[in-house]
């Protein structure tokens, strides 16, 4: 009875405090916004950051991420969370809004198409990563552990790189989980982009397609959460 007293007592500001959300180096309390970045130590190779944002919302819901930049010369995703920013209210929204402005600094700084100017590796097939790899393989494992393994729900954006011009369109991949699947069918739809690839077709090994083995989308539905990919435009074998 003390205990129910002492809790009617306090002040609802302090009941209705959310845990502050941690990414990287980057701390959001509920209600605000932060921006920092993930470090990326040096390895056999030189080290590099991830520059983030983080909107924590002053009440609770599912986390979401919005990757840039996996290729670094794809510009429209960067620029598309510039534009984002201003219209996400932390104060309103309920929820976690993460941002990964250029998920591969080292594409983006040396303006190098599909493969890092360090190791010769393409991101965006360096999934989950390895903590003593290469470059391209420690900023994957730095995505997987620090933004995949903390968020429900993945949005990996791409466009034509800069070789590439491409016709918007999203994959729906389909995974034989009917859970993640219609998550992602979801996310897809909600993009509203008239051209949609359902992606069934692809060879699969224990049910999981192939070829998605070192996708960070792969990465995302091997731990359960719903995944999409949309693309500023068209069909690559490199996106
Ligand atoms: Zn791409």
């Amino acid at each position: 009875m003390r205990i129910l007293v002492l809790i009617l007592l306090l002040p609802s500001s302090v009941l209705a405090q959310r845990e502050a959300f941690t990414v990287g180096t980057v701390v959001a309390q509920a209600g605000r916004v932060a921006s920092g970045t993930i470090e990326v130590p040096a390895g056999p190779d030189e080290g590099t950051q991830i520059p983030i944002s983080i909107f924590h919302g002053r009440n609770p819901g599912p986390v979401i991420a919005f990757v840039a930049g996996t290729h670094g010369y794809e510009y429209a995703p960067i620029l598309a969370l510039q534009t984002m920013r201003s219209r996400i209210d932390p104060q309103s929204l309920a929820g976690t809004v993460i941002f990964v402005h250029v998920a591969n600094m080292p594409s983006f700084l040396k303006r190098t198409v599909y493969y890092s100017p360090i190791d010769g590796k393409n991101l965006n097939r360096s999934f989950p990563g390895r903590k003593d790899g290469t470059s391209s393989e420690r900023i994957a494992h730095a995505l997987t552990t620090e933004i995949i393994a903390k968020s429900d729900y993945v949005i990996d954006i791409h466009c034509g790189d800069g070789n590439e011009s491409l016709r918007p369109y999203s994959y729906w991949i389909n995974t034989g989980n009917s859970r993640i699947d219609e998550a992602g069918r979801q996310l897809a739809l909600a993009f509203g982009l008239d051209h949609i690839v359902v992606d069934r077709g692809r060879p699969t090994r224990f049910g999981i397609p192939v070829e998605y083995r070192d996708h960070p989308r792969q990465t995302g539905i091997d731990r359960g959460i719903g995944v999409s990919w949309p693309v500023g435009s068209g069909i690559h074998p490199q996106d």
